[in-house]
C-alpha cells in the first residue's frame, strides 16, 4: 500500500532521512518507533505531502504521491500537536471539518464515547490538553478511510479514554484498515502492533513482528527488547 524508496530529507546540515526504504502492506497496525529526533514525524509528513523530500519516491497504492494529491482524501491524520483555532468552540470545529468532506461521518458516536457532550460549546483555547486530544481523536476517526496515521495519539489521555482509543484502533484494523502509529507507550505497541518499524540514523533499522524482535534480541520484555536493539 505504501512504499518509500531511497528517501532523503535534510534540514540544512541535519540529515534526517538518509536513503530510507520501507514498504507497508495493506491492513494491520504498524508501530513506527525510534529515538526522539529519529525522523518519525518527518517520515509521516513526507507521506502527507507536508514535507517535501530532497530525493526519493513515495508511492501510495502504486501511484507517486509526490505528483498527485487526491490520495489524501483516503487517509485520516492525527497530528502530534493540534493547533486548533482557540476562539472556535468544539462543535464549530467538528462541523467545519464535517463540511470539508462529502462523506458520511460518525462524530456523534465518538463524542459520546469520549464524554465530550459537555464540552461542545466550550472554546478550544480553554480546554485541557487531554480534552483537546479527545477532540483530535474525534476529528481523525469521524470519517471512514483506508489509511489512518496517528502521531502520538495517547498524549494526555486518561486511562478510560486510552481504552476507548485502543478499541477504536482495533475496530479499524478488523475492518481491514491500515494504521500507522507513533508512540512512546510500549504497552500500546505490545497490545496493538502487528509490526514494528524502527528508525535509526535516517534508515529502517528493524522491521518485523514483536515476536521476531523479542527473538532477535533474546528478550521477552518489549521495552528491554527495543533497548537491546541498538
Ligand atoms: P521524531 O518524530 O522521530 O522525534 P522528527 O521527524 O520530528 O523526529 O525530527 C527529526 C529531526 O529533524 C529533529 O532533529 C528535528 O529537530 C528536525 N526537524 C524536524 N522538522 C524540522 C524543520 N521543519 N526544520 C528544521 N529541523 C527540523
Amino acid at each position: 500500500m505504501i512504499e518509500f524508496k531511497n528517501l532523503h530529507k535534510s534540514f540544512g546540515k541535519l540529515t534526517v532521512l538518509d536513503g530510507l526504504d520501507l514498504s507497508i502492506k495493506k491492513g494491520g497496525i504498524f508501530a513506527i518507533l525510534g529515538p526522539n529526533g529519529s525522523g518519525k514525524t518527518t517520515l509521516i509528513k513526507c507521506l502527507l505531502g507536508m514535507v517535501i523530500p530532497n530525493k526519493g519516491e513515495i508511492n501510495f497504492n502504486n501511484e507517486s504521491v509526490l505528483k498527485k494529491w487526491e490520495y489524501r482524501n483516503n487517509l485520516n491524520y492525527l497530528p502530534q500537536i493540534a493547533n486548533f483555532p482557540p476562539n472556535l468552540t468544539v462543535i464549530e470545529l467538528i462541523n467545519m471539518v464535517k463540511n470539508l468532506r462529502p462523506k458520511e461521518s460518525k462524530e456523534s458516536k465518538l463524542i459520546e464515547l469520549f464524554g465530550l457532550e459537555d464540552f461542545l460549546n466550550k472554546k478550544l483555547g480553554n480546554l485541557s490538553g487531554g480534552t483537546k486530544q479527545k477532540v483530535n481523536i474525534v476529528l481523525t476517526f469521524m470519517f471512514d478511510s483506508e489509511l489512518i496515521i496517528l502521531d502520538e495519539p495517547t498524549t494526555g489521555l486518561d486511562p478510560i479514554a486510552l481504552i476507548h482509543l485502543k478499541e477504536l484502533i482495533q475496530q479499524e484494523k478488523a475492518n481491514g484498515k491500515t494504521i500507522l502509529i507513533t508512540t512512546h507507550i510500549m504497552s500500546v505497541v505490545d497490545e496493538l502492533a502487528d509490526e514494528i518499524v524502527f528508525l535509526l540514523d535516517g534508515k529502517i533499522y528493524f522491521k518485523g513482528s514483536i515476536e521476531a524482535l523479542k527473538k532477535q534480541t533474546n528478550n521477552n520484555n518489549l521495552e528491554h527488547a527495543i533497548a537491546n536493539l541498538i
